[in-house]
């Protein structure tokens, strides 16, 4: 499932449209479950001869906006893909969305239909935007936040607590990982037993390993050898800091990737 980075990563994608109008809309897979957030008929009429005004991503959600007034949202679920193809595109079978444009077309495909399109009209962000909680680069998201939330869900193990999405979103199950991992967490430990040091180490490890997949996920889709990323479904995969076998094992039904000696359980 596309977690934050890749969500981004797909944003700018379709950014590369941003500034060019809509000269056809063509819909497709119009009973789908992806778009009951979004009437097919009414989005077709609404989006044609409007400019691609701008995007934003937030956690697993995007928006995008087109003239001054109309707003798609778009949630990829489990198989959501957004491409750029050359203005010849014919529509495929997993197509649900293709917005002609001047040179190329804009291609929102799914194949499960685990996705979501929304459509809002006005001029200020759809509700339901407006609501989702602080992203995690953020001014908003700051570390009293992570240690209230711990405190609340204290019997939590931090990897189950990350995956929470009203407070982390756009986590997902390899990032999840990969944070407890540089803050060497004991990811079974329950959230309520992090002494303060550890919520700081936690708080550290969820922006930068944010920030950096973010990062190298837009540049060229591919993550270096010193991220436990690298080497975590690997069979007889090595922690790349200390060189101990990984260990793999369900923690609240998510398959969890952890190296015992950095993140040995205390
Ligand atoms: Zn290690």
């Amino acid at each position: 499932m596309p977690e934050l980075a890749e969500v981004e990563h797909s944003r700018r994608v379709w950014e590369r449209g941003r500034g060019r109008k809509v000269l056809s809309v063509t819909v497709n897979n119009t009973s789908s479950p992806v778009w009951r957030g979004a009437p097919a008929t009414h989005v077709k009429k609404v989006l044609s001869g409007k400019s691609f005004t701008g995007s934003e991503a937030h956690g697993k959600q995007m928006l995008f906006r087109f003239g001054r007034r109309v707003w798609i949202g778009i949630h990829l679920g489990m198989t959501g893909e957004l491409r750029i193809e050359p203005a010849a595109y014919e529509i495929r079978k997993h197509d649900h969305l293709v917005l002609r444009q001047a040179g190329q077309c804009l291609v929102f495909s799914d194949q499960r239909r685990f996705g979501r399109l929304r459509l809002s009209q006005g001029t200020a962000a759809p509700i339901w935007w407006s609501k989702l909680p602080p992203p995690i680069l953020s001014r908003g998201f700051t570390a009293a936040l992570v240690a209230d939330f711990c405190h609340r869900r204290k019997g939590s193990p931090l990897k189950s607590l990350l995956l929470m999405q009203q407070r982390f979103p756009g986590i997902g199950n390899w990032m999840a990982d990969e944070i407890l991992w540089r803050a060497r967490l004991y990811p079974k430990l329950r959230a309520g037993q992090l002494p303060a040091a550890g919520i700081t180490k936690l708080y550290r490890s969820i922006r930068s390993v944010t920030a950096s997949a973010v990062d190298l996920l837009s540049k060229d889709w591919e993550l270096p050898d010193n991220w436990l990323f690298r080497h975590r479904w690997n069979k007889g995969g090595k922690c790349p800091r200390c060189r101990t076998l990984l260990i793999r094992e369900k923690i609240g039904g998510r398959t969890s990737c952890w190296c015992p000696v950095c993140q040995a359980d205390q």
